[in-house]
């Protein structure tokens, strides 16, 4: 990509989420930031050189080398970003233009487009598929810090749903407890039934299906497995176009779910610990006895709930410990930078988090470590999985082992994870008084003899 001849045309609006502006052309993305509340460029820059840092030496070894990409910082030119910014607005969702893209700084994080497949096969005319999954929180809190019961019984997900609009809840947010492929596969069929902002589907690079607010996207799933189709099912096919709507979701979601398995290996599978169900979840009522509660090792599932799991004390047994810290920089204000409770997000930042000592011995390094692993936590609750498929006929001689489907079609794939911002310190009181509104009001509005 060559900077100084960057062109608006060359480059199409693709979507956005609370904090930035995203647009693509074939192989890459640009994320910019909303409205920079940097003084400087120099400033802006740091702050996108702050998240590729974090994403490469703290988030990758977390989550595993092949699922992070961490980008790369770039320096726009001014009327590039200028030009961009006034061709796609017209094209963003109406509930997004509360806030307005960074025009200032030229700032932005340049990614590969990851809703394209890098090794596509050359003979395949169909353009790739992507799901992008927002998986939220795996686990119900265990800590012997939460003072409210409802927490170990209804996740997180749920209980904020209710908060924001008092709705129904789909059971998005649970899925350690979906440790079987029958459990995951239901939970993506509420999915994709109320997408939410939890669930999107790329073709070519395209979203073709979201949630309804998000500009003219479908959402009718009927049209969606008209898309899929060709995918699915052989062109001969006879089926009626209800019973071909169901084979071909049906399809999609045995897709999704061996790639967010992938890396199977029975000798690998071991006991996930976040066991508790949410009593919330549809998934509960529906499918209360199975009891299987096994995810593979490494796959990117496991990864991540494995990360969102370093929050281990909830945030009513972190704050405490944030207070401590806090305490000890107004007394030793200089330490500030030491503990690198503001970055830099080195390899030494990653080594304060897994070398914190398990038991609370009074330290600041206890109360340091356990506020860098909340944070590190908040992220993975607040990613994004992408799952691209593309599919190949048998005499592309691909490596048997990238294939996830041993019968025609075949599929290849890749997976990885997006969005791995850090999150900030000072947002952690936030944190914890909007946990006790969200737990009150779900006690208040769902219990009331509570
Ligand atoms: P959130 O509100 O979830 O925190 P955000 O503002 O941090 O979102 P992202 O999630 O990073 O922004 O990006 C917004 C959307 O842009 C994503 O949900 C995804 O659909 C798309 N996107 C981001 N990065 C890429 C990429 N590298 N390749 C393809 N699509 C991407
Ligand atoms: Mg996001
Ligand atoms: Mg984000």
């Amino acid at each position: 990509m060559e900077l100084d001849k960057m062109d608006e045309n060359d480059w199409k609006y693709h979507g956005e989420g609370n904090k930035s502006l995203v647009v693509s052309n074939h192989a890459r993305v640009l994320r910019l930031l909303k409205y920079s509340t940097e003084d400087t460029t120099e400033q802006a820059f740091r702050h996108i050189q702050n998240i590729v840092d974090y994403s490469q030496n703290v988030m990758k070894p977390l989550l595993g080398e092949k699922f992070v990409h961490n980008g790369e910082a770039v320096k726009l030119p001014l009327d590039f970003v200028r030009q961009l910014s006034l061709k796609v607005q017209q094209e963003r969702p109406e509930s997004r233009c509360d806030k307005v893209m960074d025009t200032f700084s030229g700032c932005a994080l340049c990614l590969p487009n990851l809703t394209q497949l890098s090794c596509c096969c050359s003979r395949e005319h169909r353009p790739p598929l992507c799901i992008e999954i927002k998986p939220k929180c795996g686990f119900l809190p265990s800590s012997r810090h939460v003072t409210k019961e409802i927490k170990h019984k209804v996740c997180r997900f749920c209980m904020h749903q209710h908060f924001k609009v008092s709705s129904y809840c789909f059971g998005k947010g649970h899925w350690n407890n979906l440790l079987n492929k029958q459990r995951m596969s239901l939970a993506i069929k509420h999915l994709i039934e109320e997408p939410q902002n939890n669930f999107k589907i790329f073709k070519g690079g395209e979203c073709i299906y979201s949630c309804k607010d998000d500009a003219d996207v479908l959402q009718d799933v009927d049209e969606l497995a008209q898309h899929l189709r060709p995918y699915f099912l052989p062109s001969g096919s006879l089926m009626n176009g209800h019973q071909s709507s169901k084979v071909v979701l049906n399809e999609l979601i045995q897709v999704i779910v061996s790639a967010l398995l992938s890396s199977w290996d029975p000798r690998k599978t071991h006991l996930s610990e976040g066991r508790v169900r949410c009593e919330a979840s549809l998934l509960h009522r529906d499918l209360l006895r199975n009891t299987n509660h096994c995810l593979p090792k490494d796959c990117v599932l496991d990864k991540i709930l494995g990360t969102q799991m370093l929050d281990s004390l909830d945030i009513e047994g972190l704050n405490p410990l944030f207070k401590r810290v806090e305490q000890h920089l107004q007394d030793f204000p200089k330490e500030r930078s030491s503990l690198q409770i503001d970055g830099p997000y080195s390899q030494s930042f990653l080594e304060k988090i897994q070398n914190c000592p398990t038991e609370d011995d009074g330290s600041i390094e206890y109360a340091v470590g356990k506020v860098h692993q909340y944070r590190v936590a908040m992220t993975a609750k607040d990613c994004s999985i992408m799952i691209t498929i593309a599919t190949c006929g048998e005499e592309d001689g691909l490596d048997q082992s990238l294939e996830i489907q041993p019968s025609k079609p075949h599929f290849t794939y890749s997976v990885s994870i997006l969005d791995l911002d850090p999150k900030p310190y000072e947002s952690i009181p936030h944190q914890s008084r909007l946990d006790s509104k969200i737990v009150n009001h779900y006690l208040r509005s769902t219990l009331p003899n509570n």
